[in-house]
């Protein structure tokens, strides 16, 4: 009994490994073909297609091999009841708050603008944007949006916050549900997009909304590209109401060779590198999914998945 790592389109080696460093007596197969079909307990996997779990009659979870699952619930064959599990990697969320806080100030403490002064050799200084237009709204407040709220923390940037749920975290102006929203993108100066994908939260970045931040804000999204409009975000920048665009996830992944977003001199864009999660914590909560199920108890990091994630 053991794990069928189906890694595609990621490369299989470097989880395979860490899967047999973390639990050496537990079989890992790393394609459909090689795995004998009732004895995969777990299913490891980025994506899936359909077809693939109906095959494996004693499984037991479905584990992502990343934070985000929306590659995985919305499989039409996934079992009602099948637990599923995703990474939640605490440096997963520190490299994500590493990357926001380097997109973020680029723009606002204008670095391109000096970049660009540099190579022409010219020595002329700017005001620096007063924190107080600096004001940072972090759509979602979980593992990774509270990574990223301690990180603007102390450079005294304003941080607010929206989640589905009400919370209350130190620190951070807590705002909740749909109808709350808008008055959150009203002082965002700074919009960090740090959601997971969702049916709710697809297409939420639309002209409507982005037009209520104020003039000259920051858009970053780390969260997953089919969440922004991107026609809309592009007509904001080049109408100017958006200052810059820091985008790590595309609608289409990657982009065309002819995207707007490859040469938009408003645009920061990286392929999806925000963060990687550490092959040995990947491979360590996935064993302790299987430990823990064989043990009759229920998996740690359950995705809700009535909610999506
Ligand atoms: P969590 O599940 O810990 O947090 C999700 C947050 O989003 C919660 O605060 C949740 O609200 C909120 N949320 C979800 N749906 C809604 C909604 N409809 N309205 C308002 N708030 C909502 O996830 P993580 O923080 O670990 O990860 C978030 C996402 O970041 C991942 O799903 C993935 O897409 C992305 N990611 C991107 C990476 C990259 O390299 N670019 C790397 C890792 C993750 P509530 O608190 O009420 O549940």
């Amino acid at each position: 009994m053991g794990i069928l790592l189906l890694s595609s389109p990621l490369p299989a080696a470097p989880f395979a490994d860490a899967l047999r460093a973390a639990a050496p007596d537990v079989p890992v197969w790393t394609s459909l073909d090689e795995a004998p079909p009732d004895e995969v307990e777990i299913v490891m996997a980025w994506r899936l297609q359909p077809g693939v779990l109906p095959r494996l009659p004693n499984l037991r979870a479905l584990c992502s091999l990343a934070a985000g699952v929306d590659k995985l619930v919305g499989v039409p064959d996934l079992p009602p009841t099948l637990p599923v599990t995703r990474v939640v990697d605490p440096m997963q969320g520190v490299q994500i708050a590493q990357y926001v806080l380097a997109g973020a100030l680029t723009f606002t403490r204008d670095l391109r603008r000096y970049a660009g002064q540099q190579a022409r050799g010219i020595w002329e200084r700017h005001p620096v944007r007063p924190v107080q237009q600096c004001r940072v709204g972090l759509l979602g407040l979980g593992a990774v949006g509270q990574a990223i709220a301690r990180a603007f923390s102390p450079l005294a940037y304003p941080v607010a916050g929206w989640s589905r749920r009400p919370r209350e975290l130190p620190g951070i102006q807590c705002f909740a549900g749909d109808g709350a929203l808008p008055q959150l993108l009203g002082q965002s100066d700074i919009l960090v997009c740090a959601l997971p994908l969702t049916a709710e939260t697809r297409g939420l970045l639309n002209r409507e909304r982005l037009s209520l931040l104020p003039r000259g804000a920051i858009v970053v999204n780390v969260g997953r590209g089919e969440q922004m409009v991107e026609p809309d975000l592009k007509a904001l920048l080049d109408e100017g109401h958006l200052a810059g665009a820091v985008m790590d996830v595309f609608d289409r992944e990657p982009p065309r060779p002819d995207d707007w977003t490859w040469t938009h001199p408003k645009v920061l864009a990286t392929p999806h590198i925000a963060a990687q999660a550490s092959f040995d914590t990947v491979a360590a909560q996935c064993v302790d999914t299987l430990r823990r199920l064989r043990a009759g108890q229920p998996p740690q990091w359950l995705v809700d998945r009535s909610a999506g994630y």
